[in-house]
């Protein structure tokens, strides 16, 4: 049985396929003839990672995942949240959506932020959600060329390297996405041994 990756993020993609190895088969969208951007347009990651989901769901008839994450800073009130991706304007660029943070924190002592993905499983009609977060908090300047988004301006808890300074691998093994992914293939292990 396969399973479909709703997501147009090659990024997320890999980070995902490299975490699930080979216990599990995932398709993406363009295996699946989806060559559409996904509609998402709801207020919270709960919602735009349900209308991600269902849209590949009920369109493509597979059964499928989808995420959505926001990074939340604590001094803007969980700003960017569910707007991350557009924080800067609709041109969706991180450039300056990281220009714009660093704009927005510039006199900001309190700089603890989060990373929170929701991932939607919808599985023969059935729909499951599972969370993951990070904690840490925000630097003054980027750092590193490794993984995309805001990663070179988030510093996870613990740890002296910026996300963008982890490898794939490293980054998975403390990511808000890794957590929610292995909820998911911890779900699908236990409740439905037959799909890995
Ligand atoms: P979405 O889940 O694709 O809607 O992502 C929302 C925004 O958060 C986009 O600007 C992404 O680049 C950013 N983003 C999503 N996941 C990550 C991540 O793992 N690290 C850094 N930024 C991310």
């Amino acid at each position: 049985m396969k399973l479909c990756f709703a997501t147009n993020n090659q990024h997320k993609l890999d980070e995902v396929s490299q975490l699930l190895g080979d216990s599990f088969k995932v398709e993406s969208l363009e295996a699946i003839g989806c060559a559409e951007e996904l509609p998402e347009e709801q207020d919270t990651l709960e919602g735009n990672s349900l209308q991600k989901a269902k849209y590949v769901y009920d369109k493509f008839n597979v059964n499928c995942f989808a995420d959505d994450t926001g990074l939340e800073v604590e001094a803007l009130g969980g700003a960017p949240g569910v707007y991350s991706a557009r924080y800067a304007g609709e041109q969706r660029n991180s450039e300056d959506n990281m220009n714009l943070l660093l704009e927005r924190m510039n006199h900001e002592s309190k700089r603890k932020a989060r990373f929170r993905t929701v991932v939607t499983l919808i599985l023969e009609s059935q729909t499951y959600q599972f969370e993951g977060v990070v904690n840490g908090e925000i630097l003054k300047s980027k750092r590193g060329g490794e993984g995309f988004g805001y990663d070179p301006l988030f510093l996870p808890e613990g740890l002296n390297k910026s996300m963008a300074e982890l490898t794939t691998d490293e980054k998975n093994a403390i990511s808000h996405r890794g957590e929610a992914i292995r909820k998911l293939v911890a779900f699908l292990k236990e409740r439905r041994g037959e799909y890995i």
